[in-house]
């Protein structure tokens, strides 16, 4: 098969893990700078051009798309999705993934366990928002955040109160989550792959920081996951529409709860701490899965 890998750098280890993976099976991969591909929209002819070359004959599309680059990076996938290339993540899923709020609505809906989350708008509300997450010790979230990064632990309310408001006068959308204090710092990153998870890695936070993010200098062992945050994890994947996630679940007095669903998981800290060649599975599930035109995103067959 002939499968673009949409990545910004092809020294990243995903990236090339994958092509690793993808050439030892047989294939055709090429890494294809996200920001350099430029499209044409005529009608019945979507293309994408790239330094000065136009793509085709591709079976599939692996898109890597940072958080900062999720608008044109979806835009870029959804023109591949329109040529009938077969995403292993559908632009759609990406969009939804990126927004914390929108993804907590949708896995709330269908039942999932959640640690509770508000938002609001105005700072009038910000006193009944902390008690509608029962009070400080709480955490505030930026909406659009990665690898810690707007992720704050309020210890007081009056903390709380401050920063929120803080947050709100700059115009940046926050929510608001309960403090899973019990989780310890340490949150279990569960892999899924075509419906089922194929690992799962336990990241501890360093000493004195509750964010268990690698690059917040967490650090990743091996952890086996009870069946229920297994299950857990394969709905929430299933739920964003994500074929490839990494959910990530706090152990809970409640029970599992998902923090966030990615849908760009980095391979190394996984494959090091499992051992497992996560690349060769996804690029297996290319091979059993992928078909022209299998996404919601309805274009040309022409
Ligand atoms: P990011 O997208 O920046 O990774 P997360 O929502 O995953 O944001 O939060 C970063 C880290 O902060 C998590 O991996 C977890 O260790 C910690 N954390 C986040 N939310 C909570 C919470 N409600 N309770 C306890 N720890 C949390
Ligand atoms: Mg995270």
């Amino acid at each position: 098969m002939k499968i673009a890998i949409l990545s910004r750098n092809k020294r990243l280890y995903s990236t090339r893990r994958m092509v690793e993976a993808g050439e030892a099976a047989g294939h055709e991969m090429h890494v294809i700078d996200t920001l350099r591909c430029y499209m044409s929209m005529v009608a019945h002819k979507p293309e994408i051009h790239y330094k000065g070359e136009v793509l085709e004959g591709f079976d599939a599309v692996i898109p890597r798309i940072g958080a900062s680059i999720t608008q044109y990076g979806t835009a870029v996938v959804r023109q591949f999705e329109m040529m009938g290339v077969f995403p292993i993540n559908e632009s759609v899923a990406i969009s939804r993934s990126r927004d914390k709020l929108r993804s907590l609505q949708l896995l709330s809906r269908k039942g999932v366990g959640l640690p509770i989350t508000g938002f609001a708008h105005s700072p009038d509300d910000i006193p009944d928002l902390i008690n509608m997450v029962r009070g400080a010790p709480l955490v505030i979230k930026m909406l659009e955040g990665t690898q810690g990064i707007g992720v704050v632990l309020a210890e007081t309310r009056k903390a709380a109160e401050s920063v929120i408001e803080a947050f709100m006068g700059l115009n940046v959308s926050v929510m608001v989550q309960e403090y899973i204090k019990e989780a310890g710092g340490a949150d279990i990153r569960c892999f899924v792959v075509g419906g089922k998870v194929i690992a799962a890695m336990k990241r501890q936070a360093a000493p004195g920081e509750f964010r268990s993010n690698l690059h917040r200098g967490g650090s990743a062992s091996l952890i086996r996951i009870t069946p229920e945050e297994r299950a857990t994890a394969v709905r929430a994947a299933r739920i964003m529409g994500l074929n490839v996630a990494g959910v990530d679940i706090l152990r809970s007095h409640h029970g599992p709860v998902v923090m966030e669903v990615n849908s760009s998981p980095g391979l190394e800290g996984i494959e090091m701490a499992t051992n497992k060649d996560v690349a060769g599975m996804i690029i297996k599930f290319i091979e059993k899965d992928a078909r022209p035109y299998r996404t919601q995103t309805k274009g040309s067959k022409g």
